[in-house]
């Protein structure tokens, strides 16, 4: 047996078209459910509407007894409703949605049904039921060709209008017409050559198919035609009532608000010609090319404060539905296309973007109160994210999935790009003003092949995790955003320029100027002495890619990388598997594990206080166990139970730490928790200055000299102005740097670097004259820094730190380093 479903705006007309219907089985012999309406109102007067989740539950409900379902829909948004409603039912039967005129149709798929037809049966009766009646009329009485319209008379009106409202001629316009015409023969053209309707067809209206922005001819003749046409004319003019706005898909959804939305277009930024270059500082080498996309700018909060008139709050409903289906259907897409965890993840997601409660909440926000459609998806998604959010653990990481998809369903509404990093099937090279060290781990997975961004300094976590993931960037390039979309961009993020349109034989010349070094594996002076050359790792697939570009090991693995998106802390489970991945990469090997690095330009939300005037000097690094305690004791636990479980020679060491008591405490902690290798960083200038004093309580010391330049020339690292002042080859950083290496050379213990600086091939040969041991950088420049170290003999390098640190310009310390180097 197949069931129907009748999916109808009214409950009246739902309930009278199945009456009609049983009439014709006498009642017996056929299973049929009406989803109609959408509730009622305060005084319990009916609301016309279609809600997928009746729709959905009257399918699940005949799945219990019936092989197939069969749904039939009136027009507009029952279309969506019974769409989304595929989504929404749990059963498994086979289901259909047949095009058929809603009442004949019902009528023959019940008798069809009652007769014991399949499904293909009952849906073919279905869809052919209007055959009878058009050909009962003869298809000309209803097609209005150009020839037999009233235009051609002596007497015809003619008019042409545009479709000004942004839904175009949807039920509701095309009703009002409809009444306007006044029984006056009316005829709609679509122009320039589309098929034309009598204003007295709603269904023919509809299937003009008009949207925003198209033209339209309306004619009529005899005697009050002129009036019949200015009536209609004025709807059209004055949108619908529903506005005449092109931005949104609505007329009562608000257009977003420029100023409040972050700078990330052209907008005021002149744009840059074919043919230029434009110029910034490359931090991340490599040459990518391919058309630019432009960052799409983040969404901004929905304002509660407008309100959708009663009359227009089914169409607002009709734009959440027709949302969701849409993001629903492009995340199946996606996911059909991926597979293991990325298709998991998309298929959550899917599942989320059609969670039956989250779009009946939010279309009772439209219905009760009002709320634009984009408000109401605001406002129902933060009230399933908080419920998440407080049950905790695992279920608060979905809270994060909820923004993304809630995200998702308002940019479809409000027809704006998507926030954040670009979905896009070709190669990309993504522009923007500047990028969150989260967006910059999302192109990891992404098509990127470039990055180009106007803010950001070389030591900025953007550039850092561009580095890690190997794509070419180069940051702090003034008027960026003004690239167009779409253009070809070739990136140099070696020579840190920006191609616009440069030609196919630039783009090939670029390429193989740019190839990497090749890595032999181990770091060697030209007289044999051994240096450590390491990786820097943000994760697992970081430190699975470093041991294959043959990393001797790990010395900086940032932890925070690993949590940039949570919510709650991690728990120590979930951090145990996640170092273990690090560690797993490099057994036997030495892997130093940073302890959570949070604040300043990469908050962990259950880590910081966002209302510090001044993260970059505030409770961030090691400072945040000053407040939570159990943060760094949890993290230093699962470290420890990481390493017992693998054979990795696993060290670990404190960020941001300034006193000597705040590197005791860390030591303490530390070995407490059963890590006997304990190590600080020098990030700060107090910390460089007490070096000595903190190797009296540490096993070693590694050199952050991306924060020790911050520090010392108190410049911004994340502004791209500051570029200069953020360099490590500025006297007072080599000075710093050159304390630190004395105090190692001291007490014999290491001194390693891990910031950019040991990325730098002329600069590595002076850091190892400086007293430094080892170095950590991104895989990608282990073979240019061991080509730079195998050219030069201990004695070099201690005469190129000499000279350095008797510099009194950033300039004048390279120029006399590379003239002692000969690099
Ligand atoms: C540094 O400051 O040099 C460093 C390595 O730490 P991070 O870049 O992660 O702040
Ligand atoms: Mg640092």
């Amino acid at each position: 047996m197949i069931g129907i479903v009748a999916v109808s705006h009214s409950a009246r007309l739902g309930e009278a078209a199945l009456e009609l219907a049983l009439q014709m089985v006498q009642g017996g012999g056929a299973r049929v459910r009406v989803a109609a309406g959408a509730g009622s109102d305060a005084e319990g007067t009916p609301i016309l509407g279609t809600d997928a989740v009746a729709v959905a539950a009257a399918i699940d409900e005949l799945a219990t007894d019936c092989d197939g379902v069969l749904v039939l829909m009136d027009l507009g948004s029952a279309v969506l409703s019974a769409e989304l409603a595929l989504e929404l039912r749990v059963s498994e039967v086979p289901v259909r949605l047949a095009p058929a005129p809603f009442v004949e149709g019902l009528l023959a798929a019940v008798v069809s049904a009652a007769a014991g037809g399949s499904l293909e049966v009952v849906t073919q009766e279905a869809s052919a039921a209007l055959g009878a009646k058009t050909g009962q009329l003869g298809e000309a009485s209803v097609d209005i060709s150009a020839e037999d319209g009233p235009q051609n008379r002596p007497d015809a009106v003619v008019r042409v209008v545009a479709v000004k409202n942004p839904l175009g001629i949807h039920a509701r316009p095309a009703a009002l017409i409809a009444e306007a015409s006044g029984g006056t023969d009316v005829r709609l053209r679509l122009l320039p050559d589309g098929p034309g309707a009598s204003a007295a067809s709603l269904s023919r209206m509809l299937m003009l198919g008009a949207r925003q922005g198209d033209e339209v001819e309306l004619s009529a003749a005899g005697p009050h035609a002129e009036s019949a046409v200015e009536r209609v004319a004025t709807l059209f003019d004055d949108g619908f009532g529903e506005g005449t706005d092109t931005e949104p898909a609505t007329a009562m959804i608000p257009a977003p608000r420029p100023d409040t939305r972050r700078k990330a277009s052209t907008a005021s930024v002149p744009p840059v010609p074919s043919g230029s270059v434009l110029r910034g500082r490359g931090v991340s080498a490599g040459v990518g090319a391919a058309p630019a996309v432009l960052l799409a700018a983040p969404l901004q909060e929905p304002d509660a404060h407008d309100i959708v008139p009663e009359a227009r709050r089914q169409n607002a409903v009709s734009a959440i539905e027709r949302a969701t289906v849409a993001v629903a259907d492009h995340l199946r897409a996606r996911s059909s296309a991926a597979d293991g965890e990325a298709r998991d993840i998309l298929d959550a997601s899917r599942l989320l973007a059609s969670d039956p409660e989250l779009l009946s909440e939010a279309s009772a926000l439209v219905r009760v109160e009002g709320r634009t459609a984009a408000r109401a998806v605001w406002e129902a998604a933060v009230a399933h994210e908080q419920g998440l959010v407080a049950l905790g653990g695992r279920m608060a990481e979905r809270a994060a999935d909820i923004r993304d998809v809630r995200d998702r369903i308002i940019a479809e509404i409000l027809e704006v790009d998507l926030p954040g990093i670009p979905e896009h099937d070709r190669p990309f090279v993504l522009v923007a003003s500047d990028l969150s060290p989260a967006d910059t781990a999302a192109l990891g997975g992404s098509r990127c092949v470039a990055l180009v961004t106007e803010q950001g300094g070389p030591t900025s976590h953007t550039a850092i995790i561009a580095r890690s993931l190997g794509i070419p960037a180069v940051v702090g390039v003034p008027g960026a955003t003004g690239i167009p979309a779409g253009v070809d961009v070739l990136v140099d993020g070696s020579r840190g320029t920006v191609e616009i349109d440069p030609g196919d034989s630039r783009v090939a010349a670029a390429r193989s100027a740019s190839n990497d070094i090749p890595f032999a594996g181990a770091g060697v002076l030209a007289d044999g002495r051994r240096i450590a050359l390491l990786a820097n790792v943000g994760g697992a697939s970081d430190a699975a890619a470093s041991a294959a570009a043959g990393a001797e090991g790990v010395g900086l693995f940032r932890t925070e990388f690993c949590f940039l998106d949570r919510v709650e802390a991690p728990s120590i489970d979930e951090q145990v598997e996640a170092y273990r991945g690090v560690l797993a990469a490099f057994p036997g090997r030495r892997v130093v594990v940073r302890t959570l690095d949070a604040g300043s330009d990469k908050p962990l939300p259950f880590a910081n206080d966002d209302s510090e005037q001044n993260p970059a000097l505030g409770v961030r690094g090691l400072r945040i166990a000053r407040r939570s305690p159990e943060l760094l004791d949890d993290q230093l636990r699962a470290l420890s139970i990481a390493a017992e479980a693998e054979s990795a020679v696993v060290e670990v060491m404190a960020p941001m730490v300034a006193t000597v008591d705040e590197a005791l405490d860390f030591a303490e902690r530390a070995r407490a928790a059963g890590l006997a290798t304990v190590g600080v960083m020098i990030e700060t200038p107090s910390a460089a200055l007490l070096a000595s004093e903190m190797l009296e309580v540490v096993d070693f010391v590694s050199i952050g000299t991306n924060d020790l330049a911050q520090y010392a020339l108190a410049a911004d690292r994340m502004l791209g102005e500051l570029g200069d002042l953020n360099d490590p080859w500025q006297p007072a950083v080599l000075r710093l740097i050159g304390a630190a290496g004395a105090a190692g050379r001291t007490w014999d213990l290491p001194v390693g670097v891990c910031g950019e600086a040991a990325a730098d091939p002329t600069l590595a040969p002076v850091l190892i004259g400086l007293g430094v041991t080892s170095l950590s950088m991104s895989p990608r420049a282990l073979g240019r820094v061991a080509a730079a170290l195998g050219g030069v003999s201990e004695a070099q390098c201690l005469a190129a730190a000499e000279a350095v640190l008797r510099s009194a310009t950033a300039a004048e310390a390279r120029a006399v380093a590379s003239e002692i180097l000969g690099l």
